[in-house]
Protein backbone atom coordinates (compact mmCIF):
# COMPACT_ATOMS: atom_id res chain seq x y z
CA UNK A 1 0.00 0.00 0.00
CA UNK A 2 0.95 3.37 -0.49
CA UNK A 3 0.81 6.33 1.68
CA UNK A 4 1.42 10.03 1.52
CA UNK A 5 3.03 12.44 4.07
CA UNK A 6 -0.15 13.07 6.60
CA UNK A 7 -2.83 10.81 5.08
CA UNK A 8 -4.41 8.80 8.21
CA UNK A 9 -4.27 5.23 7.23
CA UNK A 10 -6.39 2.56 8.62
CA UNK A 11 -4.48 -0.42 10.15
CA UNK A 12 -5.24 -3.95 8.66
CA UNK A 13 -7.22 -6.36 10.92
CA UNK A 14 -5.04 -8.37 13.49
CA UNK A 15 -2.65 -5.86 12.81
CA UNK A 16 -3.25 -3.66 15.40
CA UNK A 17 -0.77 -3.67 18.33
CA UNK A 18 -2.14 -2.63 21.78
CA UNK A 19 -3.10 0.74 22.18
CA UNK A 20 -0.36 3.10 23.74
CA UNK A 21 3.86 3.19 23.06
CA UNK A 22 4.01 0.31 20.35
CA UNK A 23 6.45 0.27 17.62
CA UNK A 24 5.56 -0.89 14.42
CA UNK A 25 8.23 -1.94 12.17
CA UNK A 26 7.77 -1.06 8.14
CA UNK A 27 9.31 -2.34 5.94
CA UNK A 28 10.00 -1.17 2.26
CA UNK A 29 10.48 -2.89 -0.64
CA UNK A 30 12.91 -2.42 -3.98
CA UNK A 31 12.54 0.86 -4.94
CA UNK A 32 10.90 2.40 -1.69
CA UNK A 33 11.91 4.99 0.39
CA UNK A 34 11.91 5.10 3.95
CA UNK A 35 13.26 1.45 5.28
CA UNK A 36 12.60 0.38 8.73
CA UNK A 37 10.69 3.19 10.70
CA UNK A 38 8.67 2.55 13.85
CA UNK A 39 5.88 5.13 15.40
CA UNK A 40 6.45 4.67 18.75
CA UNK A 41 3.44 6.23 20.20
CA UNK A 42 0.08 5.92 19.05
CA UNK A 43 -2.64 8.53 19.78
CA UNK A 44 -4.99 8.03 16.98
CA UNK A 45 -6.44 5.16 18.22
CA UNK A 46 -6.54 2.70 15.51
CA UNK A 47 -5.19 4.95 12.52
CA UNK A 48 -1.66 5.15 12.00
CA UNK A 49 -1.33 9.35 11.70
CA UNK A 50 2.10 9.14 13.43
CA UNK A 51 3.06 6.10 10.87
CA UNK A 52 1.97 7.80 7.97
CA UNK A 53 3.47 10.88 7.79
CA UNK A 54 6.68 9.08 7.96
CA UNK A 55 5.83 6.33 5.28
CA UNK A 56 7.25 7.62 2.04
CA UNK A 57 7.29 4.89 -0.36
CA UNK A 58 9.40 5.51 -3.81
CA UNK A 59 7.20 5.86 -6.74
CA UNK A 60 8.24 1.82 -7.65
CA UNK A 61 7.36 0.96 -4.62
CA UNK A 62 4.27 -1.51 -5.52
CA UNK A 63 4.54 -4.31 -3.13
CA UNK A 64 2.65 -4.09 0.18
CA UNK A 65 4.53 -3.27 3.28
CA UNK A 66 4.93 -5.09 5.95
CA UNK A 67 3.53 -4.51 9.26
CA UNK A 68 4.98 -6.05 12.19
CA UNK A 69 5.17 -5.78 16.04
CA UNK A 70 7.69 -4.93 17.74
CA UNK A 71 8.58 -3.99 21.40
CA UNK A 72 5.24 -4.42 23.40
CA UNK A 73 3.24 -1.28 24.78
CA UNK A 74 4.84 -0.23 27.81
CA UNK A 75 9.03 -1.32 26.92
CA UNK A 76 9.36 1.88 25.12
CA UNK A 77 7.14 3.94 27.73
CA UNK A 78 8.42 7.09 28.70
CA UNK A 79 9.49 8.50 25.58
CA UNK A 80 12.27 6.08 25.25
CA UNK A 81 15.32 7.69 24.59
CA UNK A 82 16.62 4.55 22.00
CA UNK A 83 16.55 5.21 18.39
CA UNK A 84 13.86 4.04 16.39
CA UNK A 85 16.64 3.78 13.44
CA UNK A 86 18.67 1.62 15.63
CA UNK A 87 18.97 -2.58 15.09
CA UNK A 88 17.15 -2.12 11.92
CA UNK A 89 19.44 -2.54 9.63
CA UNK A 90 19.39 -0.67 6.29
CA UNK A 91 21.02 2.36 4.76
CA UNK A 92 18.76 4.57 6.66
CA UNK A 93 20.07 3.27 9.99
CA UNK A 94 23.42 3.56 8.49
CA UNK A 95 22.51 7.33 7.39
CA UNK A 96 20.92 7.85 11.25
CA UNK A 97 23.93 6.45 13.09
CA UNK A 98 25.94 9.21 11.09
CA UNK A 99 23.71 11.89 12.28
CA UNK A 100 23.67 10.83 15.83
CA UNK A 101 27.02 10.70 16.57
CA UNK A 102 28.16 13.39 14.40
CA UNK A 103 25.54 16.47 15.37
CA UNK A 104 23.35 15.31 18.68
CA UNK A 105 24.55 17.06 21.69
CA UNK A 106 22.86 15.99 24.66
CA UNK A 107 24.25 18.29 27.03
CA UNK A 108 25.56 21.51 24.78
CA UNK A 109 26.29 22.53 28.81
CA UNK A 110 26.34 26.27 27.92
CA UNK A 111 24.22 28.83 30.16
CA UNK A 112 22.84 32.37 29.51
CA UNK A 113 25.41 33.64 31.92
CA UNK A 114 28.25 32.23 29.89
CA UNK A 115 27.18 34.58 27.09
CA UNK A 116 28.38 38.15 27.22
CA UNK A 117 25.66 40.94 26.11
CA UNK A 118 23.06 39.95 23.89
CA UNK A 119 20.03 40.95 25.84
CA UNK A 120 17.60 41.58 23.71
CA UNK A 121 18.97 38.83 21.61
CA UNK A 122 18.34 35.99 24.62
CA UNK A 123 14.53 37.92 25.44
CA UNK A 124 13.80 37.28 22.11
CA UNK A 125 14.66 33.38 21.85
CA UNK A 126 13.21 33.03 25.22
CA UNK A 127 10.01 34.07 23.86
CA UNK A 128 10.37 32.79 20.81
CA UNK A 129 11.67 28.96 21.50
CA UNK A 130 11.69 28.41 25.67
CA UNK A 131 8.79 29.62 26.88
CA UNK A 132 6.32 27.69 24.03
CA UNK A 133 8.27 24.60 24.99
CA UNK A 134 7.21 25.22 28.93
CA UNK A 135 3.66 26.97 28.47
CA UNK A 136 2.62 24.94 25.52
CA UNK A 137 -0.92 25.80 26.34
CA UNK A 138 -0.62 29.12 26.63
CA UNK A 139 1.30 29.19 22.72
CA UNK A 140 -1.83 28.56 20.03
CA UNK A 141 -3.98 29.91 18.15
CA UNK A 142 -2.72 33.37 17.49
CA UNK A 143 -0.19 33.09 19.66
CA UNK A 144 1.28 29.96 18.19
CA UNK A 145 5.14 29.36 18.24
CA UNK A 146 7.49 30.53 14.98
CA UNK A 147 8.07 28.34 12.40
CA UNK A 148 11.62 28.30 12.96
CA UNK A 149 13.95 31.36 14.23
CA UNK A 150 16.76 32.76 12.22
CA UNK A 151 19.90 34.66 13.65
CA UNK A 152 22.08 36.40 11.62
CA UNK A 153 25.07 39.05 12.05
CA UNK A 154 28.87 38.79 11.57
CA UNK A 155 30.78 35.87 12.65
CA UNK A 156 31.93 34.94 15.70
CA UNK A 157 29.10 36.74 17.57
CA UNK A 158 27.88 33.90 19.56
CA UNK A 159 24.78 32.59 17.46
CA UNK A 160 25.82 28.98 18.16
CA UNK A 161 26.87 29.63 21.41
CA UNK A 162 22.61 31.38 22.40
CA UNK A 163 21.50 28.01 20.43
CA UNK A 164 23.16 25.85 22.86
CA UNK A 165 22.19 27.72 25.71
CA UNK A 166 18.60 27.44 24.24
CA UNK A 167 18.77 23.72 24.20
CA UNK A 168 20.51 23.91 27.43
CA UNK A 169 18.42 25.97 29.46
CA UNK A 170 15.45 24.49 28.21
CA UNK A 171 16.69 20.63 28.62
CA UNK A 172 15.63 19.55 24.73
CA UNK A 173 18.21 17.51 23.05
CA UNK A 174 20.10 19.26 20.99
CA UNK A 175 20.56 18.56 17.25
CA UNK A 176 23.62 20.76 15.50
CA UNK A 177 23.94 20.76 11.96
CA UNK A 178 26.14 22.61 9.52
CA UNK A 179 24.47 22.43 6.18
CA UNK A 180 28.15 21.36 5.30
CA UNK A 181 27.15 17.73 7.00
CA UNK A 182 24.14 17.74 4.75
CA UNK A 183 26.24 17.62 1.79
CA UNK A 184 25.95 14.50 0.04
CA UNK A 185 28.19 13.42 -3.07
CA UNK A 186 25.13 10.26 -4.03
CA UNK A 187 22.49 11.26 -5.35
CA UNK A 188 19.03 11.63 -2.37
CA UNK A 189 20.94 11.01 -0.01
CA UNK A 190 21.29 14.93 1.45
CA UNK A 191 17.18 14.87 1.08
CA UNK A 192 17.00 11.50 3.02
CA UNK A 193 19.50 13.01 5.90
CA UNK A 194 17.34 15.82 6.12
CA UNK A 195 14.20 13.67 7.03
CA UNK A 196 15.90 11.36 9.15
CA UNK A 197 17.33 14.19 10.75
CA UNK A 198 13.35 15.68 11.91
CA UNK A 199 12.24 11.67 12.16
CA UNK A 200 15.35 11.64 14.96
CA UNK A 201 14.12 14.83 16.45
CA UNK A 202 10.77 14.13 16.69
CA UNK A 203 11.68 10.54 18.27
CA UNK A 204 14.05 12.53 20.78
CA UNK A 205 11.45 15.72 21.52
CA UNK A 206 11.48 18.65 22.67
CA UNK A 207 14.42 18.65 20.55
CA UNK A 208 15.98 21.98 19.68
CA UNK A 209 17.57 21.60 15.63
CA UNK A 210 20.13 23.98 15.15
CA UNK A 211 21.01 24.73 11.48
CA UNK A 212 24.46 26.66 10.99
CA UNK A 213 25.19 28.10 7.99
CA UNK A 214 21.87 27.95 6.98
CA UNK A 215 22.35 29.94 3.73
CA UNK A 216 24.57 27.56 1.88
CA UNK A 217 21.52 25.55 1.26
CA UNK A 218 20.17 27.95 -1.03
CA UNK A 219 23.24 29.31 -3.32
CA UNK A 220 22.33 28.12 -6.98
CA UNK A 221 25.81 28.85 -7.69
CA UNK A 222 28.16 25.80 -9.53
CA UNK A 223 27.50 23.22 -11.56
CA UNK A 224 23.63 22.48 -12.98
CA UNK A 225 23.94 19.53 -11.30
CA UNK A 226 24.68 20.78 -7.49
CA UNK A 227 21.56 23.07 -8.45
CA UNK A 228 19.63 20.53 -8.78
CA UNK A 229 20.80 18.96 -5.72
CA UNK A 230 20.37 21.63 -3.29
CA UNK A 231 17.26 22.34 -4.88
CA UNK A 232 15.90 19.04 -3.59
CA UNK A 233 17.68 19.41 -0.37
CA UNK A 234 15.97 22.66 0.35
CA UNK A 235 12.40 22.09 -0.46
CA UNK A 236 12.22 18.47 1.42
CA UNK A 237 14.03 20.75 4.12
CA UNK A 238 10.89 23.15 3.64
CA UNK A 239 8.54 20.28 3.46
CA UNK A 240 10.17 18.98 7.30
CA UNK A 241 9.61 22.21 8.32
CA UNK A 242 5.85 22.62 7.89
CA UNK A 243 5.64 19.43 8.92
CA UNK A 244 6.36 20.43 12.02
CA UNK A 245 4.22 22.89 12.87
CA UNK A 246 1.45 20.50 10.64
CA UNK A 247 1.95 18.74 13.74
CA UNK A 248 1.32 20.83 16.18
CA UNK A 249 -1.78 22.43 14.51
CA UNK A 250 -2.98 18.78 14.20
CA UNK A 251 -1.88 18.06 18.09
CA UNK A 252 -4.49 21.34 18.53
CA UNK A 253 -7.19 19.75 17.09
CA UNK A 254 -6.61 16.59 19.07
CA UNK A 255 -6.95 18.99 22.12
CA UNK A 256 -9.98 20.22 21.71
CA UNK A 257 -11.27 16.66 21.51
CA UNK A 258 -9.41 16.01 24.80
CA UNK A 259 -6.21 14.30 23.61
CA UNK A 260 -2.85 14.85 22.05
CA UNK A 261 -0.35 17.10 23.70
CA UNK A 262 -0.28 20.29 21.86
CA UNK A 263 3.42 21.07 22.24
CA UNK A 264 5.16 22.47 19.51
CA UNK A 265 8.40 19.52 19.88
CA UNK A 266 10.90 20.45 17.77
CA UNK A 267 12.09 24.00 17.42
CA UNK A 268 14.42 24.73 14.68
CA UNK A 269 16.63 27.84 14.86
CA UNK A 270 18.96 28.55 11.88
CA UNK A 271 21.89 30.40 12.07
CA UNK A 272 23.58 32.34 9.33
CA UNK A 273 26.72 35.19 8.58
CA UNK A 274 25.25 36.24 4.77
CA UNK A 275 21.14 36.43 5.59
CA UNK A 276 21.35 38.00 1.82
CA UNK A 277 21.79 34.82 0.13
CA UNK A 278 18.65 33.21 1.98
CA UNK A 279 15.78 33.31 -0.85
CA UNK A 280 12.00 34.16 -0.45
CA UNK A 281 10.97 30.75 0.46
CA UNK A 282 13.76 29.89 3.12
CA UNK A 283 12.98 33.37 4.69
CA UNK A 284 9.20 33.21 4.87
CA UNK A 285 9.62 29.78 6.78
CA UNK A 286 11.98 31.19 9.52
CA UNK A 287 9.56 34.05 10.69
CA UNK A 288 11.13 35.03 13.39
CA UNK A 289 14.42 37.17 12.68
CA UNK A 290 17.01 38.07 15.34
CA UNK A 291 20.43 40.54 14.63
CA UNK A 292 23.15 39.16 16.51
CA UNK A 293 25.33 42.01 16.42
CA UNK A 294 28.98 42.64 17.27
CA UNK A 295 29.56 43.45 20.81
CA UNK A 296 29.34 46.63 22.53
CA UNK A 297 31.53 48.28 25.15
CA UNK A 298 29.49 46.74 28.02
CA UNK A 299 29.64 43.04 26.28
CA UNK A 300 33.19 43.27 25.60
CA UNK A 301 34.41 44.29 29.06
CA UNK A 302 32.31 41.20 30.26
CA UNK A 303 33.41 39.10 27.41
CA UNK A 304 36.89 40.03 28.85
CA UNK A 305 35.79 39.01 31.74
CA UNK A 306 34.37 35.65 31.56
CA UNK A 307 37.72 34.54 29.08
CA UNK A 308 40.24 35.13 32.12
CA UNK A 309 37.82 33.40 34.58
CA UNK A 310 39.91 30.93 35.82
CA UNK A 311 43.58 32.85 35.15
CA UNK A 312 45.13 34.97 37.27
CA UNK A 313 44.89 38.15 36.67
CA UNK A 314 46.98 41.23 37.34
CA UNK A 315 45.95 44.04 38.99
CA UNK A 316 46.97 46.02 36.17
CA UNK A 317 44.21 45.29 33.97
CA UNK A 318 41.69 47.78 32.79
CA UNK A 319 38.62 46.31 31.89
CA UNK A 320 36.88 49.24 30.73
CA UNK A 321 40.29 50.40 28.72
CA UNK A 322 40.45 47.35 27.33
CA UNK A 323 36.25 47.20 26.18
CA UNK A 324 37.21 50.75 24.61
CA UNK A 325 39.61 49.31 22.68
CA UNK A 326 38.71 46.51 21.39
CA UNK A 327 35.80 48.33 19.23
CA UNK A 328 34.82 46.23 16.28
CA UNK A 329 36.02 43.23 17.80
CA UNK A 330 34.15 39.94 17.75
CA UNK A 331 33.29 37.93 20.45
CA UNK A 332 35.52 35.50 19.00
CA UNK A 333 38.38 38.28 18.21
CA UNK A 334 38.75 39.02 21.83
CA UNK A 335 38.55 35.14 22.86
CA UNK A 336 41.45 34.89 20.80
CA UNK A 337 42.77 38.22 22.47
CA UNK A 338 42.75 37.11 25.69
CA UNK A 339 43.80 33.54 24.99
CA UNK A 340 47.22 34.71 23.58
CA UNK A 341 47.16 37.54 26.08
CA UNK A 342 47.36 34.24 28.63
CA UNK A 343 49.82 32.58 26.59
CA UNK A 344 52.12 35.96 27.04
CA UNK A 345 53.58 35.20 30.81
CA UNK A 346 55.37 31.54 29.46
CA UNK A 347 56.59 32.97 26.50
CA UNK A 348 58.56 35.23 28.46
CA UNK A 349 59.76 32.54 31.06
CA UNK A 350 60.89 30.12 28.26
CA UNK A 351 62.73 32.41 25.63
CA UNK A 352 65.95 31.47 25.43
CA UNK A 353 65.75 28.21 27.35
CA UNK A 354 66.58 24.75 25.81
CA UNK A 355 64.27 22.12 25.29
CA UNK A 356 64.98 19.95 28.60
CA UNK A 357 65.82 22.93 31.04
CA UNK A 358 61.54 23.93 29.65
CA UNK A 359 60.74 20.37 29.72
CA UNK A 360 61.99 20.26 33.59
CA UNK A 361 59.99 23.63 34.67
CA UNK A 362 57.03 23.12 36.96
CA UNK A 363 53.73 24.51 36.15
CA UNK A 364 54.10 26.88 38.88
CA UNK A 365 57.49 28.20 37.49
CA UNK A 366 55.74 29.07 34.48
CA UNK A 367 52.40 30.51 35.21
CA UNK A 368 52.40 34.20 35.44
CA UNK A 369 49.08 36.40 35.93
CA UNK A 370 48.33 37.95 32.67
CA UNK A 371 49.74 41.98 32.96
CA UNK A 372 48.21 44.88 31.13
CA UNK A 373 50.92 44.40 28.30
CA UNK A 374 50.25 40.99 27.79
CA UNK A 375 46.69 42.09 26.56
CA UNK A 376 48.34 45.40 24.78
CA UNK A 377 50.75 43.11 23.09
CA UNK A 378 47.83 40.53 22.00
CA UNK A 379 45.81 43.16 20.85
CA UNK A 380 48.61 44.74 18.12
CA UNK A 381 48.60 41.23 16.89
CA UNK A 382 45.03 40.57 16.65
CA UNK A 383 43.05 43.02 14.40
CA UNK A 384 39.29 42.54 14.02
CA UNK A 385 38.13 40.23 11.38
CA UNK A 386 34.25 41.89 10.66
CA UNK A 387 34.79 44.64 8.26
CA UNK A 388 32.53 47.79 8.66
CA UNK A 389 30.55 47.30 5.39
CA UNK A 390 29.56 43.48 6.28
CA UNK A 391 28.58 45.27 9.37
CA UNK A 392 26.76 47.78 7.18
CA UNK A 393 24.83 45.15 5.16
CA UNK A 394 23.61 43.63 8.18
CA UNK A 395 22.29 46.76 9.08
CA UNK A 396 20.54 47.04 5.80
CA UNK A 397 19.18 43.26 5.49
CA UNK A 398 17.85 44.07 9.13
CA UNK A 399 16.36 47.35 8.01
CA UNK A 400 14.28 45.27 5.32
CA UNK A 401 13.55 41.91 6.60
CA UNK A 402 14.33 42.24 10.33
CA UNK A 403 11.75 40.72 12.25
CA UNK A 404 12.39 41.49 16.26
P1 LIG B 1 29.01 32.33 15.52
O1 LIG B 1 28.19 31.09 15.59
O2 LIG B 1 28.20 33.58 15.65
O3 LIG B 1 29.95 32.41 14.36
P2 LIG B 1 30.12 31.30 17.95
O4 LIG B 1 28.89 31.23 18.80
O5 LIG B 1 30.62 30.03 17.38
O6 LIG B 1 29.94 32.37 16.80
O7 LIG B 1 31.27 31.98 18.81
C1 LIG B 1 32.62 31.68 18.64
C2 LIG B 1 33.37 31.88 19.91
O8 LIG B 1 33.41 33.26 20.26
C3 LIG B 1 32.72 31.20 21.09
O9 LIG B 1 33.22 29.92 21.27
C4 LIG B 1 33.06 32.10 22.25
O10 LIG B 1 34.33 31.76 22.77
C5 LIG B 1 33.21 33.46 21.63
N1 LIG B 1 32.04 34.33 21.79
C6 LIG B 1 31.41 34.98 20.77
N2 LIG B 1 30.40 35.74 21.23
C7 LIG B 1 30.36 35.56 22.55
C8 LIG B 1 29.52 36.09 23.60
N3 LIG B 1 28.54 36.96 23.37
N4 LIG B 1 29.78 35.69 24.86
C9 LIG B 1 30.78 34.83 25.14
N5 LIG B 1 31.61 34.31 24.20
C10 LIG B 1 31.41 34.66 22.93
Amino acid sequence: REAAIGQRWPLARGAAPARGAAILAVRHHRGGGGGALHAADRRDGDELGPLARLLRPGPRCREPLELGRGARAGENAGGGRDDPFEARGGPDAALAENLRRDILDASPSVRWDDIAGLVDAKRLLEEAVVLPLWMPEYFRGIRRPWKGVLMFGPPGTGKTMLAKAVATECGTTFFNISSSTLASKYRGESERMVRILFDLARHHAPSTIFIDEIDSLCTSRGASGEHEASRRVKSEFLVQIDGCSAVDDAHDDDDENGGGSGAKKVMVLAATNFPWDIDEALRRRLEKRIYIPLPDAEARNALVNINVRGVEVAPDVDFDALARRTEGYSGDDITNVCRDAAMNGMRRKIVGKRPEEIRAMSKEEVAAPITMEDMNEALKRIQPSVAREDVERHLEWLAEFGST
